[in-house]
């Protein structure tokens, strides 16, 4: 299939880039393009205008005397930022498991947390899909659900989030900042990718015309001490299979506070609170590590084609904070 034809606008302002999304029905946002470039050549999106939002200045990371971080949405997810791998090694640990050299120097920020979901049967126009044509149905459902979610799924759609990235922001407690039609507005990571229940095609809670501006990330105790591992089928250029972003905060050998946070298991990164409750109060040691990774299963509702990865999540759980402890 080739692109359909498209205007392209290179807005001067984010307030210019929301009004003409706002005013175009058929406008998207576009950024490094490597995701909406490929869903509209296969027919899956077909947008008639491009806003394009490089050049805009969003592509800066800044840094807070209390130590936020603002990472703008338009930074390549290629980044290589020092004082952010020291802070929050589990961000540049995600940004660097994904695709490939090629794909993070053109990918970003605020694309990645946005790219639609990798399911087969989404990605093919020729198949039923709740998420690409509402009522549809979900061939995924009666078909090939081996890499499909253990958690939040619905019968109306059994699709994971692709974001290796969306992990490591939600370990690490972060918020999105969003500038839309009626003003600037922030959104917990946790609460911007949404489960599919009934409605698989509101995928998030960005409202219509609304852009993503910077993610930012506010200092954290557990921050210095984190990591991600990622479980795929090949050592690269494949999505997770399952992934873990821990990190603890430590006193003394015990842990104070703790996250844990899935990828490649549901419609959004899947905060694990049974498996952080294991965690702290206790040495960090493998009696602990060993409880977590058993409770980081808690409420996994699999189907027989993918019950295998309840046993993945317990084991890259349990490797990941091993790991960790070794540093
Ligand atoms: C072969 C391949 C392998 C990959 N492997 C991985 C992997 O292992 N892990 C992983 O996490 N990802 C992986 N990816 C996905 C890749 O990281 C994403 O395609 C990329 O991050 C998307 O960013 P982008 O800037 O190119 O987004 P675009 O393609 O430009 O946009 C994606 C979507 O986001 C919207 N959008 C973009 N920016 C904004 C904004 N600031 N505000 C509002 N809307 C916006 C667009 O309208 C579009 O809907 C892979 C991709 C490919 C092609």
């Amino acid at each position: 299939m080739s692109v359909r034809p498209f205007h392209l606008t290179r807005p001067r302002s984010v307030a210019e880039a929301v009004g003409v999304l706002a005013r175009d029905p058929g406008a998207a946002a576009i950024a490094g393009g490597t995701d909406l470039i490929t869903l509209a050549r296969d027919g899956i999106a077909a947008p008639s205008r491009l806003v394009d939002l490089g050049g805009l200045g969003l592509d800066r990371i800044e840094w807070r005397p209390d130590g936020t971080v603002r990472i703008g949405a338009l930074c390549r997810n290629a980044v290589d930022d020092a004082r952010l791998r020291a802070e929050f090694p589990v961000i540049t640990e995600a940004l660097r498991s994904g695709a490939s050299p090629q794909i993070r120097n053109m990918a970003t920020f605020g694309g990645n947390l946005l790219q639609r979901v990798r399911c087969p049967y989404f990605r093919q126009p020729e198949f039923a899909c709740n998420r690409r044509a509402p009522g549809s149905g979900c061939a995924a459902a009666d078909g090939d659900g081996s890499r499909q979610a253990i958690f939040g799924a619905s019968p109306a759609c059994i699709a994971v989030h692709p974001s290796d990235l969306a992990v490591a922001l939600r370990a690490m407690d972060a918020v999105v900042l969003v500038a839309g039609p009626s003003g600037s507005r922030r959104i917990p990571l946790d609460e911007l990718h949404l489960l599919p229940g009934d409605t698989p095609h509101r995928e998030t809670s960005l409202g219509r015309a609304e852009v993503i501006t910077a993610i930012e990330i506010p200092p954290r105790p557990f921050g210095r001490r984190s990591h991600y591992l990622k479980f795929r089928d090949r050592a690269s250029f494949a999505f997770a299979l399952v992934s873990a972003a821990v990190a603890v905060e430590l006193q003394g050998g015990v842990v104070r506070s703790a996250r844990i946070a899935l990828g490649g298991v549901a419609a959004k990164p899947w905060r694990g609170p049974a498996a952080e409750a294991a965690l702290t109060g206790r040495r960090f040691a493998a009696a602990a590590i060993a409880a977590a990774a058993d409770a980081a299963v808690a409420g996994a509702a699999p189907r027989p084609d993918n019950a295998y990865k309840v046993e993945l999540v317990r084991r890259v759980v349990r490797r990941a904070l091993s790991e960790l402890e070794q540093r």
